[in-house]
């Protein structure tokens, strides 16, 4: 396993919570995470993480904020700035956003007034609860509206019902993005339908910053994007947390940035920003472009074990680090069954609606997985393979003991072949 944390104060002053330390620590290191928003950090990101920037508070934007003693809170911000801009390829960066979610909702507060109106791709069909689910507050304040997939067995996107929803609602902001989407975008075509009704642009891009990054998929700016919004914490491999990316456009950047702070934040989490920016600057070395791609092809050999199973993949396969299979109508397992099953066995990932769910959200038909933590822990596409072979024999033997206890094994065996690395660099 990796380095175990050094934790000696915690240990002398609170047993309880050093023994969930070490616990979690344990069930990373002998298990095989495969939920496609989870990641592993290096030991010097987390090292940013527990430092004394904790302790300040820094509100508002380096030079101009409201306290004192802001010498390094300002430098480690600007140096988050660049280096996100440098790995993004656009003028403006917000690093302050505490996670995904507020990123969101600060650049959408940037972006519109209240009553505007959205156009985001169908929850059902892989969107974000933070692209106008019902549940959220932020459904109070704008109007969401639809497009989904023409053929969810070839994921591509309806274009033309996109158009045609365009030119009706008139929306403000396009947007583009997903959490359960395994195809690669046209974002030329959002472009162009944004153009014709005047609406921004914005890509949440949470699930495959890294592989932007990293320069494995399509760059949204390169299409003309206005904004990406992002997680730090998913394919990007920092600590978690938001960051709203602007393509170029200064007075825009300026609406988001007094959108986060004091629109919708208080003070930045400094810890958390200066782990961003050392996060940031393992994404800008040639071994982060490495590790993108190689996440596709080890997304690709589960791909291929899964389809010569003959497993339904929604989208028909993968573009990205992440699959969507409905083993309900494949295998009739349910997602909840497969989850169960995987954890049994020390597979990790979630259960998920597939596309016009015939079932309910609290046991769908599919599962979604995917590589990035794997991948980080050294899989190639042979480990990879192999883990989709255990997954889907666990999933065909569910309530066979022995054969799930020989499987556990294996996955064990793995997991300590392939230890949580300590560095990136
Ligand atoms: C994960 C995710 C978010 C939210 O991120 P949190 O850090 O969980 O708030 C937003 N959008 C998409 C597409 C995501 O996948």
């Amino acid at each position: 396993m990796s380095t175990p944390q050094n934790i000696p104060f915690i240990e002398a002053q609170d047993q309880e919570i050093a023994a969930c330390i070490r616990g979690e620590e344990n069930r990373e290191a002998n298990g095989l995470e495969l939920v496609p928003s989870e990641n592993y950090i290096s030991k010097a990101a987390h090292e940013a993480l527990g430092s004394c920037f904790t302790n300040k508070y820094s509100e508002g934007y380096p030079g101009a904020r409201y306290y004192g003693g802001q010498e390094f809170t300002d430098q480690i911000e600007r140096i988050a700035i660049e280096r996100a801009c440098k790995l993004f390829g656009c003028k403006y960066a917000n690093v302050q956003p505490h996670s995904g979610a507020p990123a969101n909702i600060g650049a959408y507060y940037g972006m519109l007034k209240p009553g505007d109106t959205i156009l985001g791709m169908d929850l059902s069909h892989g969107g974000h609860l933070t692209h106008g689910h019902p549940v959220t507050h932020i459904t109070k304040s704008f109007n969401f509206v639809r497009y989904g997939m023409k053929n969810p067995d070839t994921g591509e996107i309806d274009f033309e019902e996109m158009r045609e929803v365009a030119l009706r609602e008139k929306p403000k902001l396009i947007l583009a993005g997903f959490s359960a989407y395994s195809r690669e975008l046209d974002y030329q075509k959002f472009v162009d339908i944004a153009k014709e009704v005047g609406a921004y642009t914005m890509a949440d891009m949470a699930h495959i910053a890294g592989l932007i990054a990293g320069k494995a998929v399509k760059n949204p700016f390169d299409y003309g994007f206005d904004v990406i919004t992002t997680t730090t914490h998913k394919t990007l491999r920092g600590p978690r947390g938001g960051l709203i990316l602007i393509r170029e456009d200064a007075d825009l950047a300026k609406k988001i940035d007094k959108s986060i702070f004091p629109g919708l934040q208080g003070g930045p989490h400094m810890h958390a920003v200066a782990s961003r920016a050392v996060a940031f600057g393992e994404a800008l070395t040639p071994a982060f472009q490495e590790y993108a791609q190689q996440i596709l092809k080890n997304a690709k050999a589960m791909e291929k074990v899964f389809l010569d199973a003959d497993i339904r993949l929604m989208g028909g396969g993968t573009d990205n680090h992440l699959l969507l299979a409905d083993v309900f109508g494949s295998l009739n397992v349910t997602g909840q069954e497969a989850e169960n099953v995987l954890d049994e066995v020390g597979i990790t990932l979630n259960k998920n609606s597939i596309a016009d769910e015939p079932r309910t959200m609290f046991d769908p038909s599919g599962i979604r997985f995917g590589t990035p933590a794997i991948t980080t822990r050294g899989f190639k596409e042979e480990q990879s393979a192999r883990v989709a072979e255990l997954m889907i024999e666990a999933m065909k033997n569910k309530d066979d003991q022995a054969v799930k206890d020989r499987i556990r094994e294996e996955v064990r065996d793995l997991a300590h072949a392939f230890p949580i690395p300590d560095s990136f660099v």
